[in-house]
């Protein structure tokens, strides 16, 4: 099973998290930025943030074979501090790196007016730079959030087949569906979302425009719950193809989108020794 994780945080795992991963069978993931927990005080530390995101994170995946891409953006929650306004003003020189393919995670957490305002001016950037956007949705108030949200996406011009509305649920998968956007869903061990009920809206609504993430971030989460949705998908009669379609082929085709998702050595883990993790192309080691 070949995995691309298309929204994971991993600033936010173990290096031992990648060699679980690796060895599960993702193959390549997209880190968005996001908040980091303690409220950033000046937009220096969104440089660093954003550095990290295309620099070392990378590196750190390419030690374990996977592939690390990113989206930048300044998340809804900080958008909210005037301290971090001018962070705005930073994201066109990361947007025009060969590591970000696509705008994100931008969105709304509370919904108040500068959060539409951040968001507004995000899929402006998003529409300028070419790129794909990945959309948040709030936690609370799920429905009215994402029907705003889709207005703000549609107000933009932004083409609906090149974004991403994620953390969807039973509530707003239909709504999203009927927009043309593409539907995020982070399967989390106890909350949102988990696989068995991915199971159940993938036998609903199909596998056309689905993403499936573990979004693993500073809460509960489980980095290898990628996997486990696929393994899902095959005990509930979908087939391995089905599977692919979801786990790879979808991340792909959306962020594909950017014209930067250069996948050209990822090693095919089906030349990977299952018991060892270790590439039989290469003779192990
Ligand atoms: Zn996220």
């Amino acid at each position: 099973m070949r995995i691309f994780d298309p929204h994971i945080h991993m600033t936010s795992r173990t290096t031992d998290d990648y060699e679980r991963m690796a060895a599960a069978g993702v193959r390549a993931l997209v880190e968005p930025a996001f908040w980091l927990g303690q409220p950033r005080t000046s937009p220096a530390s969104f440089t660093d943030y954003f550095d990290s995101l295309i620099g070392w994170e990378p590196f750190r995946a390419g030690q374990f074979g996977v592939r690390h891409f990113a989206t930048i953006a300044l998340n809804p929650k900080e958008a909210n501090d005037p301290r971090c306004r001018p962070v705005l003003d930073l994201l066109p020189r990361y947007l025009d790196k060969d590591a970000v393919v696509a705008v994100g995670e931008i969105g709304y957490d509370s919904m108040t007016p500068e959060e539409d305002e951040a968001f507004a001016a995000q899929l402006a950037l998003a529409v300028a730079y070419e790129l794909p956007a990945l959309v948040h949705t709030p936690h609370r108030d799920k429905a009215r959030g994402c029907e705003r949200t889709l207005a703000v996406v549609a107000e933009s011009g932004i083409d609906a087949g090149r974004v991403v509305v994620d953390h969807l649920n039973e509530v707003t998968v239909k709504l999203v569906r009927d927009s043309g956007c593409w539907l995020g869903f982070s399967i989390y061990p106890d909350t949102k979302m988990t696989p068995s009920r991915m199971v159940e809206l993938l036998r609903e609504y199909g596998t056309e425009r689905m993403l499936v993430n573990s979004a693993a971030d500073w809460g509960r989460s489980d980095p290898l719950l990628t996997r486990a949705t696929g393994q899902a998908m095959l005990e509930a009669g979908f087939s391995d193809d089905d599977v692919d379609k979801v786990l790879w082929r979808n991340p792909v085709e959306f962020y594909g989108q950017s014209g930067r998702l250069d996948l050209s050595d990822v090693e095919d883990p089906a030349a990977v020794d299952p018991e060892t993790g270790n590439s039989i192309l290469r003779g192990g080691s």
